[in-house]
Formats: C-alpha cells, structure tokens, sequence
C-alpha cells in the first residue's frame, strides 16, 4: 500500500471503530414507533393511498421544512417529475440540470419529453455554479416571443434544477437571482438534504418547488417515497390531483379530468415516515458528530480533503465526502478497493450525468471541469447515523 493510502485508510479506520465487520454506506435506522404505526395500518386496513398517516406526514414535513403545503408521493422521482410540470416544462424545452447528480434529476427531465441542459458545479458546494450558469445562458440564449431559446439547439430553456449534493446546500441566493434575471423558474431537488439549512432556513424550502426522496439509503425513509414542498396552495392542490390519476373527486363516481399519474404515497409507507420524523432531530445530531469525526481524522491528511459544508449552512451530511489528491495516480480506485475489501462500502461519485448513454446527446456546458474534476476525486464514506451515535 502507498503512503498515500495508507494515510486515506487510517483516517477512515480510525472513525468507524470495528473495521473487521461490513460497514453499509447508509443504513436505515428504526429506533421509535415505526412497529406500533405500520400495525395500526394492518389493523385497521388502511394501508394504501388513503389514510390518516399519509396526511399526518404531510403536515409534518410541511411543519419541520418551513414549507407552505407537502404532497406525500411513491419516490423522489415521480415528486421531481410532478414539480417540472407543475412548473410548466413542457415537451422539446430544455431544463438546466448539474452535470453531477444521481441519475433521478436527469430521468425526472426527459419522462417531460424534454432534456436536460448541463451546467457545472462549484468545488466548494458541490451544487450548481451561479455565476458560470449566468455567463453561459447570456452566452448560448436569446428571448423570443418571450422565452428563453437556446440558439445552437432552438428549443426553449424553461426551468432550473438545482441539487443540495450530499446534503450540502447549493449557493441559494446566486441561483435565485440568476433564475430571476433569466425569468425561469427555480426546483430543488433536495431529495439528498431533508434537515440541511441554508441561512437558516430549510433546504426545499427555498424555492417555489422542490423534491425530497425516502427511499431506504435516505436520511429518513418510508421504504420507497417522495414528496412534493410547494408554496402557493393552488398549485399544491394541482400536484395532489395529478398525483392521484386526476380523480375528480365524488362519492361514487369514477371521472378523470385529465391524464395523470398513480403517484400518491401509500398510507403504510406514511406510517413509516411519521415514525421516521419524529427521530430526525436524533439522526441530525448522530451524523453531524460523525462528519465532525470524519473532518477531525482528515485534518492532518494531505493526500485527501474532507468536504465540509459551506459557510452559513448547516448540511445534514447525508452521505459525508472526501475529494483525494489528483495528483496521485490512481489514487481514488486504489483507496476505494482497499475499503471495500475490508468490508468498508466506500463508493465514488455517480458517473456525470452527460456521460450515460440516454444523456450523451443533450445540450451542456462546453465546461464541465469542475464536475469531472469532483467525479474523478470524489469518495463517499459510510454515513449511518447510527456510526455517530454515543
Ligand atoms: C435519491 C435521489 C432522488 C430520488 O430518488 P428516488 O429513489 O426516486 O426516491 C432524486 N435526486 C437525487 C439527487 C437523489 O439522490
């Protein structure tokens, strides 16, 4: 093993103590009342889309996020796909998205018929960069008939995605003032920051619309699930009646209104969530104490940094993230082998977005440095909240 290595390794080893034992990326936890809750769905039959938990969640998250209305859904996907067309992309736009993010953001785009635009991050954020987002739309656009055209393509430009990587909080203000300048709507995705702040305030609370994911590598999860956090009511209640195949509703009758989507949260996965939230304060504290240990151990380390959350934010470190020395060659493959051999689910970044097959075609940024520099550096630790339990 190289000095460089080994150095990686001993830090990682010396916060997650029993390093013999396989040590999962992110581990659920069910600590509180999630028996009792799913039991009172099986006893009482409520277990599928309709139910007293499904609302409880809502009001809960819309209560703990600071966000006006929450609509509960299947998966982080269907809820980022309901935000775009609530935001009113439509099919042939284009709609901004990092070229570093999990596969979901991109794939929300194209079940809109439309494409995903990509722009590069900002090494600190690790979240979209204001500033280059800025030059390139005043470079590559131009209004027409009042839209945003992308003039190599002509296809309009119609929303911002922005994504809270990891848990750390994109730089909100420089995206909100550059949507604002290019008049596009803004959408987090926040399906990775459920607790994170940005200036105090919640992530997914930050802009008009934004999607949080459950799924069970999430820092709170009901099995599979997602939600919609939206500010103006109406539109709240335009996503719950697309999310429910448009059921117009009636005592009896089955009429639709329009084409829509089975994409409301069953009651029994609401009843996991509600168990769920009422431990996330105790999860929050497990992970910061973890990342805190994380930063402590790779204090000393040169051939690796510890990737802290940026100034005025607090992340919920979802998944804590290391970017090693690029100078070494071969360093974050041979440093990711020695982990996982050694029963440590280490993992890199996603492969770029602009590189899958179903996206190599779409519009980007002729930039992407930062981007492809993360994803060549970028190593995810372990991250269970119950590694930062004392
Ligand atoms: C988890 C995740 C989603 C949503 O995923 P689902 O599995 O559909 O809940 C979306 N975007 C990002 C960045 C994610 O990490």
């Amino acid at each position: 093993m190289t000095e460089p290595v080994r150095a990686i390794v001993d830090a990682v080893t010396r916060v997650i103590d029993s390093p013999g034992r396989a040590v999962p990326l992110h581990e659920p936890r069910f600590a509180g009342r999630e028996w009792e809750y799913v039991k009172d769905c099986l006893d009482t039959g409520w277990v599928s889309s309709v139910g007293a938990y499904v609302d409880r969640f809502e009001r809960d998250l819309a209560e703990m996020t600071g966000a006006d209305h929450a609509v509960a859904t299947v998966n982080g996907t269907a809820a980022l796909h309901l935000c775009l067309i609530a935001a009113g992309v439509r099919p042939g736009d284009e709609v901004i998205v990092p070229a570093l993010s999990f596969v979901a953001t991109a794939n929300a785009v194209a079940y809109c018929h439309a494409q995903p635009h990509f722009a590069d991050i900002q090494p600190d954020t690790l979240g979209l960069d204001p500033d280059k987002l800025a030059n390139h739309l005043a470079a590559v656009t131009e209004r027409r008939d009042g839209r945003l055209v992308n003039r190599e393509t002509g296809n309009p430009i119609t929303a911002i995605v922005v994504m809270h990587a990891f848990g750390h909080p994109a730089d909100m203000d420089g995206l909100i003032a550059v949507a604002a300048d290019f008049g596009l709507p803004l959408i987090e995705d926040a399906a990775e920051s459920l607790g994170s702040t940005y200036k105090g305030r919640h992530c997914g609370a930050l802009a008009p619309l934004a999607a949080l994911s459950f799924n069970g590598n999430k820092t709170v999860t009901t099995g599979g699930g997602g939600a919609v956090l939206v500010r103006d009511a109406e539109t709240a209640a335009r996503i719950k009646h697309l999310s429910t195949t448009a059921k117009v509703p009636h005592r009896w009758e089955y009429v639709h209104d329009a084409v829509a989507f089975n994409y409301r949260m069953p009651n029994i996965n609401a009843a996991l969530g509600c168990a769920q939230l009422e431990q996330l304060p105790g999860f929050l504290d497990a992970k910061r104490r973890l990342a805190k240990a994380y930063a402590n151990a790779f204090a000393e380390v040169t051939a690796a940094e510890f990737v802290a959350a940026p100034p005025d934010c607090e992340s919920n470190y979802w998944l804590n993230a290391i970017l090693v020395d690029g100078a070494v060659p071969g360093l974050r493959d041979d440093v990711l082998t020695v982990l996982n051999d050694a029963g440590v689910m280490a993992r890199p970044a996603w492969a770029l977005l602009n590189t899958l097959p179903a996206f190599t075609g779409s519009p980007r940024m002729t930039d992407l440095t930062i981007a492809e520099d993360v994803g060549r550096r970028l190593i995810n630790l372990p991250s269970s909240a119950a590694l930062g339990e004392i």
